[in-house]
């Protein structure tokens, strides 16, 4: 991690005040007071504003005793002094963070005076955004230096940080607490505005703290290449320009709420494994759609949102997801048909279905469903694929909840094409029971 913080601070000058205030005015408000970023990373140190801040690094590093038998962590320059935790907010002792410590073999970081300077002024690129004492950062990194200012100069000019925020309000697209939410609505931005990304072998730096007395850290992750979430987030944006993402990412949410943590978990983790670990939760999809359907209503464009992205990440299974949707989507239709609209039977019938923890009790119950409704059921996907079983019941529970609560509106338009901007889409309407 310290690597890809210390490419931001790339720089081929010699140590300047002036270089030092031009990156650090990226985390001071434009009266060169604090931000709740720089107040929580220098809170120690006692200076209340920028210049004092620049004048206590310059004289620190310029006059830093190097102990010649040391060797710099990052270049391995023999002559190095250790490293402070306001130069690198990570470092630190091997006990404290052993989990972003280098090879967990030394006892402290040590540190160049060349490296030193770079790690402040990495700052000059750190976006961030407070929620309340959730404090979120993102960094990028590419495979150079060269590569990264060039798309660093293709982003929105910054604008000026103000206490909780240096990032452009225009592209928050929903109240949020935690930095998998701020990278993909700054990704989403980035999709809809810049074509050449592709060169660079972007990845971002993931950080999140809370900042009460301690920064307590709670994410500090590394994602690598983001190629393949910018291109859904483009495909995304491209279905009904721009109308698509900001309604589906919202309806990820577990509630209005802007203020309380459980409302934003979920979202968080399913976008933190997607970015991650490069699959999609399907537990915790489900559960958020659930918790849609307990409020009469759709994830908006969920079903677009996993073609595109098991597309884009190249995840088996699309064809199997396809199916077994849109099985879910035809049987939620009929269901609706032969009950005169009856939601409220149908939301029974949906949570009867999730109850079902094992492929037979599914299949049967689907049975009964299907002579209620008299009509086939294509049961082969799940027949061929039991260990998918978990897996398979949320593509069908999926499908069935957008044709339940689509139906209403859609009735008279009844459509059996394969178009996915209409066909198990819904733009997330309320449905009253
Ligand atoms: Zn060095």
């Amino acid at each position: 991690m310290l690597e890809y913080w210390i490419q931001n601070g790339a720089s081929t000058s010699g140590i300047s005040k002036d270089v030092l205030k031009d990156a650090l005015s990226n985390i001071f408000t434009h009266d060169k007071k604090h931000t709740k970023l720089s107040k929580s990373l220098f809170q120690q140190l006692n200076v209340n504003n920028l210049d004092k801040l620049v004048d206590f690094i310059y004289d620190s590093i310029d006059k830093a005793n190097l102990n010649n038998r040391k060797t710099c962590s990052v270049c391995y320059n023999n002559g190095a002094f250790e490293m402070k935790g306001w130069m690198y907010p990570f470092i630190i002792a091997k006990d404290k963070f052993p989990n972003i410590y280098p090879n967990g073999k030394i006892g402290t970081l040590n540190i160049c005076k060349n490296c030193a300077y770079k790690c402040i002024l990495a700052l000059k690129n750190i976006k961030f955004y407070a929620v309340e004492d959730n404090v979120n950062c993102i960094l990028f990194f590419a495979d150079n230096p060269t590569n990264l200012k060039r798309f660093y100069n293709t982003l929105q000019e910054s604008i000026r940080p103000e206490w909780n925020s240096n990032i452009n309000k225009g592209i928050i697209l929903d109240s949020f607490l935690y930095p998998y939410e701020l990278l993909t609505m700054i990704l989403y931005d980035i999709a809809i505005r810049i074509e050449d990304y592709k060169n660079y072998n972007l990845g971002a730096l993931v950080l999140g703290f809370v900042s009460t007395r301690k920064k307590i850290y709670h994410t500090t992750d590394i994602v690598n290449n983001l190629t393949p979430i910018i291109n859904a987030l483009k495909a995304l944006y491209n279905i009904k320009e721009g109308k698509v993402f900001p309604l589906l990412f919202k309806g990820l949410k577990e509630g209005s709420s802007n203020r309380d943590p459980s409302v934003f978990i979920k979202r968080e983790l399913l976008l933190k494994d997607l970015l991650n670990k490069r699959t999609i939760n399907w537990s915790v999809l489900e559960d958020i759609i659930f918790y849609n359907i307990h409020n009469n209503k759709t994830v908006p464009f969920i079903y677009d949102f996993c073609m595109i992205i098991m597309d884009e990440f190249k995840m088996t299974d699309k064809e199997l997801f396809d199916e077994v949707s849109s099985e879910g989507y035809r049987l939620g239709q009929k269901l609706l048909e032969e009950n005169k609209n009856d939601i409220k039977k149908a939301k029974s019938i949906l949570y009867e279905l999730r109850r079902k923890r094992k492929l037979e009790e599914f299949l049967d119950e689907i049975n009964i469903l299907q002579l209620t409704v008299e009509e086939e059921f294509y049961d082969k996907p799940f027949k061929d694929n039991p260990e998918k079983f978990p897996k398979l019941k949320t593509f069908f529970l999926i499908g069935m909840t957008n044709a339940v609560f689509r139906s209403k509106k859609k009735q008279t338009q009844y459509n059996t094409d394969n178009n996915i901007d209409d066909k198990n889409s819904n733009e997330g309407e309320n449905y009253e029971s």
